[in-house]
């Protein structure tokens, strides 16, 4: 099975075994937008918990805060998302390519360039040392018929562009023949101004509704509490704020289950710092959120940092820590030294004072910031695409298994009486009763045990247990493990230390 067909085959499984489901199914669907079903909202919260425990409870000097998704819209003009996600689209009919209008202006205007510019070496080739640059730019007749092009459209861009005349650049386009590279014709649609933010307005539009955004990323909520987080709290820098929550994004590709989501959730920490410190901060967080990911134990091999050389102007230091995905490795969390951009824009922007007065050094300063941003959803995807396992049996058939990491399982054991009589299930009852304050269990007692273990495989049930007649006998069960498949008796009262000793999450942060 090619990597291609085999993404195929695990979205497949995630929907027919109640772990995500497309949006609005009945209705066709909703592109990029999915919905966690039975099992996978029980495997995204486990990997919450996981994260929200690493981040607060293991670290004395960061706390959690969960924000609003609605914000004031000055917030996303600080951010920079208003201006920096503004982008004039244009789609070729025949090749439903999509471009960005600018962009394929600007390249026009780089090719008149060019021209202008062969003509010009020409010129220096032909006349050797007697050769005046300026006066050939001045009265060549190429030179000065490509000068004129490229300064008429030059000047309507750039009133178009002053105007935000998506017509005009439109009209450009069409009056200097520019042509899809793909399809090589010139037949466009109109200009749309495409900003990945999802808008709505609040208060109603009879008295001048405003604008709001969806928030496009959790950390603006964290930015904008600073100061109230660092007052009620008493918090000393170095200090860390984290939150989990939904983030908006029209994504113009949006493909790949779900690896691109308009809507999905993040799970980020703010770590504000001494300004000068931060390349030390950002090293080791670099290694603690490695040491996260590698303590699943889905393979210290899957993981790699691909380190920013393009830097976003407000950053010093970015990388990406990759995972290995059915279709190769792709950015799963984003470690970025932010400066003092975004406190500094919203002291800015809101005309109030947002500094850390250090009582050591007697002086205040505006923080600096390290973030960590993990997709909760990526992440559920690592988690399933890594665990889908077939395996062939020795009686020659097929058992398809989610080996997903203990801890993060959805259900931690299935309980089964052998037989649904002769007060096997009375029994079975019995050790549900024992088990379910600690563990997320499924009681079941249809069809064949062989069936009910290939059920429980299928979701990464770590554990299932079987009650049978003996059980009625000597207090013992049989304890069936998943990836070995390896059966063993266990009294009734061991039962909840050895089922712990495997999946608790205590154990799991304890080896951090
Ligand atoms: P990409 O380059 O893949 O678009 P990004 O660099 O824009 O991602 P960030 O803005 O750094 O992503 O967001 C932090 C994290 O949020 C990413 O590492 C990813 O795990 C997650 N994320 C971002 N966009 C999406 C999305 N559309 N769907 C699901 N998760 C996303």
């Amino acid at each position: 099975m090619t990597q291609d067909e085999l993404f195929k085959v695990l979205v497949a499984h995630c929907k027919e075994y109640g772990f995500i489901f497309p949006s609005s199914e009945i209705y066709d669907g909703l592109a990029a937008v999915y919905d966690y079903g039975q099992m996978g909202v029980q495997l995204k919260n486990n990997i919450k918990n996981y994260w929200w425990e690493a981040m607060t409870r293991l670290h004395e000097n960061i706390v959690g805060i969960d924000s609003a998704i609605f914000m004031h819209p000055r917030i996303w003009e600080a951010s920079g998302h208003v201006g920096a996600f503004n982008d004039p689209l244009i789609d070729n009919k025949d090749s439903k390519k999509r471009y960005r209008a600018d962009v394929l202006i600007e390249d026009y205007l780089g090719k008149i360039e060019e021209k202008i510019e062969k003509e010009v070496a020409k010129g220096k080739k032909k006349f050797g040392d007697a050769f005046d640059e300026a006066q050939f730019r001045a009265t060549n007749p190429n030179v000065l018929r490509e000068k004129a092009k490229w300064d008429e459209v030059h000047n309507r861009y750039v009133a178009a562009e002053k105007a935000n005349d998506f017509a005009e650049y439109r009209q450009i386009i069409i009056d200097c023949n520019i042509v899809c590279p793909i399809s090589g014709t010139c037949n466009w649609t109109e200009v749309r101004q495409f900003n990945l933010m999802f808008s709505t307005s609040m208060g109603s539009t009879a008295d001048g509704a405003n604008l709001i955004y969806l928030r496009p990323e959790t950390a603006q909520g964290i930015f904008v509490n600073y100061l109230n987080v660092q007052k009620t709290g008493r918090m000393k820098i170095p200090f860390g704020i984290a939150q989990i929550g939904k983030a908006f994004r029209n994504e113009i590709v949006a493909r790949q289950f779900i690896f691109r989501m308009r809507e999905f959730e993040q799970m980020e920490m703010q770590f504000f710092i001494k300004p000068g410190t931060e390349l030390d901060w950002f090293k080791k967080w670099k290694e603690n959120r490695m040491k996260w990911h590698v303590n699943l134990g889905m393979g210290a091999e899957n993981y790699r940092f691909h380190d920013h050389e393009k830097l976003a102007h407000y950053a010093n230091a970015a990388t990406d820590i990759e995972f290995n995905f059915p279709f190769g490795f792709k950015e799963l969390e984003g470690i970025h030294s932010r400066t003092n951009f975004d406190l500094g824009n919203h002291q800015k922007f809101s005309g109030k004072k947002i500094e850390y007065f250090d009582p050591e050094e007697n002086t205040s300063y505006t923080p600096y910031v390290i973030e960590t941003s993990i997709g909760v959803d990526r992440m559920v995807l690592a988690v399933l695409s890594h665990s889908y396992t077939v395996e062939q049996l020795e009686n020659g058939e097929e058992r398809v298994v989610m080996k997903i990491p203990a801890p993060l399982a959805p259900i931690k054991v299935a309980v089964m009486p052998l037989v649904k009589k002769d007060g096997l299930p009375e029994l079975a009852q019995k050790v549900v009763d024992e088990l379910k304050y600690d563990f997320s269990y499924q009681y079941d007692e249809k069809d064949s045990i062989g069936k009910r273990y290939r059920r429980q495989d299928a979701i990464g049930t770590p554990f299932c247990v079987t009650v049978d007649h003996d059980s009625l006998n000597d207090g013992c069960v049989t304890v069936r493990d998943r990836d070995s498949m390896t059966q063993q008796r266990v009294k009734i009262e061991d039962l909840r230390a050895m089922i712990e000793k495997k999946v608790s999450l205590t154990n799991l942060l304890r080896n951090l």
